[in-house]
């Protein structure tokens, strides 16, 4: 398995990063994504990354909840970022309104100008949206009004089919299929129901949105292995079935092999 969304690299596993792998290796997971946050936490994402030389890849990008006050030497750090090297993807980027909404028109701008940096780079874009899915069509139509949409994954995804159709309609993209759909009484899993295996990648989020049953805990990659097993049982299917296609999905998404 990939787990498509990881933070590792942040303080929580500061204290036992080694045998947190050692679980996830036991677990079968073989390749990580780092989607970057802001210039704050990149030196961990860069050094946890050589600790995993073709294991761990490494995205860049603004994360939204770090679009603030200082959002012109943010994204003035990014942008020196991207030449300075390789990255697997443009990311985080999107739109958050969930913890505040004071700089939703710089999100949106800074959101679409990444967009457009991700064509152009021809990478893939890790999107993360919480609350401001009309602010998302908005931008998303703008886009595909100037024929610039490059393929991606809306990471933590947790809309309705509809929801899903429409965004699907926008181009080559995945979702990104966490702890959520283990929870209780959670939307996500009747759409999940329905959507095809194609469409999904597996991704924790750790150390945030731990499954059931460690719900509330401190998230880790091994637990993909409850994640895939939810799927599995939503979808009918086996759960080497889920494993082998949301593998092939990243790697299709991601071209590992090009950075290795
Ligand atoms: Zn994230």
């Amino acid at each position: 398995m990939i787990d498509t969304h990881t933070h590792i690299y942040e303080n929580e596993f500061a204290g036992d990063l080694l045998e947190t792998l050692a679980r996830a290796e036991s677990a079968g997971v073989k390749k990580y994504v780092f989607p970057a946050i802001d210039s704050e936490s990149y030196g961990r994402m860069i050094s946890t990354q050589k600790l995993m030389p073709g294991k761990a890849f490494c995205c860049m990008g603004l994360h939204p909840t770090s679009v603030n006050e200082d959002w012109e030497r943010e994204i003035s750090f990014v942008r020196e970022k991207l030449q300075e090297r390789c990255w697997v993807a443009i990311g985080e980027i999107g739109l958050d309104g969930h913890w505040s909404r004071e700089f939703m028109d710089r999100q949106m701008e800074l959101f679409r100008e990444q967009m457009i940096i991700a064509c152009e780079m021809d990478l893939p874009v890790i999107i993360h949206v919480r609350d401001a899915t009309d602010e998302l069509y908005r931008v998303l139509d703008e886009l595909k009004g100037m024929s610039k949409m490059p393929r991606g994954v809306f990471h933590a995804f947790s809309g309705s089919y509809g929801t899903y159709l429409r965004l699907k309609s926008y181009g080559d993209f995945y979702f990104g299929i966490g702890g959520v759909v283990t929870f209780k009484n959670a939307r996500v899993a009747e759409t999940v129901a329905r959507m095809p295996l194609e469409s999904l990648l597996l991704e924790t989020d750790a150390p945030y949105l731990a499954p059931v049953p460690n719900r509330g805990k401190r998230n880790e990659p091994s637990y993909l292995l409850y994640i895939s097993q939810k799927i599995a049982d939503i979808q009918g299917t086996d759960v080497e079935t889920v494993r082998r296609i949301t593998t092939e999905n990243a790697e299709r998404l991601f071209e590992f092999d090009k950075f290795v």
